[in-house]
């Protein structure tokens, strides 16, 4: 069932959404050619527990880990792993959090080291298409209004591959709550938005194909060419005349502006 946040309800996911931002940020200040996912991940889940709430992914329908880490033709649901990460990786981290009862989600590409300017351009347009989804976010339109700004954006105008079998989501006392949020669709479609529908929008766009395969780890999405992906996330609340962006991707970018490990987009 679709319900409308209350202020109060949005002030919790708020705050969800500001810790998952700060872990990411974390997140952005460790990653160097070298470090683990399994480290970034240990210290992103003490970092979220230091802070009185419970990583929402580990365990989640059996999810071993606090982060999802895909890394290059991975696309999301990557399990953090022991392999040390290298120079050219394009590493996508996706955290949620859980306090107070509320869930926060969020996602960030980020690029170690040296990356063609062709994953440079993926990684912008992605975003892109995220800001371009979110600015339909409000009062008057419909889910599809957003999905197909993102689809247009990433697949029309750059023609690149837009996933299709994982879709952002309402979020609030559930990790996942209905409504879905395609990343592809026909403007005009879905159900009307209303202020304080809490979604997160999250497009997955490939460099290549859009078709994906699951890994025997019965987790990790990949590319079914092997191509790059990308991926960033925010939650945002529907308002009367724009979307308000609860999580927060600037204190994101500033951990990669302060890390020369990395090489930044925004
Ligand atoms: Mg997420
Ligand atoms: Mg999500």
């Amino acid at each position: 069932m679709i319900y409308l946040k209350s202020e109060e309800e949005i002030q919790k996911i708020r705050h969800s959404c500001q810790l998952v931002s700060r872990s990411l940020a974390l997140v952005g200040q460790l990653l160097r050619p070298g470090i683990t996912g399994s480290e970034l991940d240990a210290q992103a889940g003490q970092f979220i527990r230091d802070h009185a709430a419970i990583p929402a992914f580990k365990g989640y329908n059996g999810f071993p880990a606090s982060l999802c880490i895909s890394i290059n033709e991975q696309v999301v649901h990557g399990i953090p792993s022991a392999l040390p990460m290298k120079d050219g990786d394009v590493v996508s981290v996706d955290c949620g959090v859980l306090c107070e009862g509320y869930y926060g989600d969020a996602a960030y590409t980020f690029a170690i080291g040296e990356v063609g300017a062709e994953i440079l351009q993926l990684m912008r347009v992605t975003l892109e298409s995220l800001a371009l989804g979110i600015a339909q976010a409000h009062e008057g339109n419909r889910i599809g209004d957003i999905s197909f700004a993102i689809q247009e954006h990433a697949e029309q105008r750059h023609g690149y591959g837009v996933v299709r079998e994982l879709v952002g989501h309402g979020i609030g006392k559930q990790l996942h709550e209905p409504p879905e949020v395609p990343n592809f669709g026909k403007r005009g479609s879905g159900i009307s938005l209303k202020e304080g529908l809490v979604l997160a929008i999250e497009p997955m766009i490939n460099l290549g194909t859009r078709r994906v395969k699951q890994l025997k780890d019965g987790w990790t999405i990949i590319t079914q060419d092997k191509k790059v992906s990308a991926h960033y996330e925010h939650t945002v609340v529907v308002r009367r005349d724009r979307a308000e962006i609860l999580s927060d991707h600037a204190v994101i970018e500033d951990s990669v502006k302060n890390n020369k490990e990395l090489t930044g987009i925004a």
